[in-house]
């Protein structure tokens, strides 16, 4: 199965075609207000913390299609 890479994240899930693509959240995470809400709000997934540089950047919350970022998740705009 081909994977999905993108070089910024999708609008829609090309499988399923939801709008609503969560970005994965690798490492060791503070939870604050902001961040449980943005899980609340399925705009954030938590991933695990050992990470490989080819593990997805973001997941339809739809589906759980992986989406993977152009040169690796950590290219994608993740603040780590
Ligand atoms: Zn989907």
């Amino acid at each position: 199965m081909d994977k999905n890479v993108y070089k910024t994240k999708p609008s829609t899930c090309p499988a399923c075609g939801s709008a609503v693509i969560a970005k994965i959240l690798y490492g060791y995470r503070k939870m604050n207000p902001e961040l449980i809400k943005d899980v609340n709000d399925k705009k954030v997934v938590l991933g695990c913390c050992v990470t490989k540089p080819d593990f997805p950047a973001w997941v339809c919350t739809g589906c759980e299609l992986p989406l993977y970022c152009e040169g690796g998740w950590r290219l994608s705009g993740h603040e780590y």
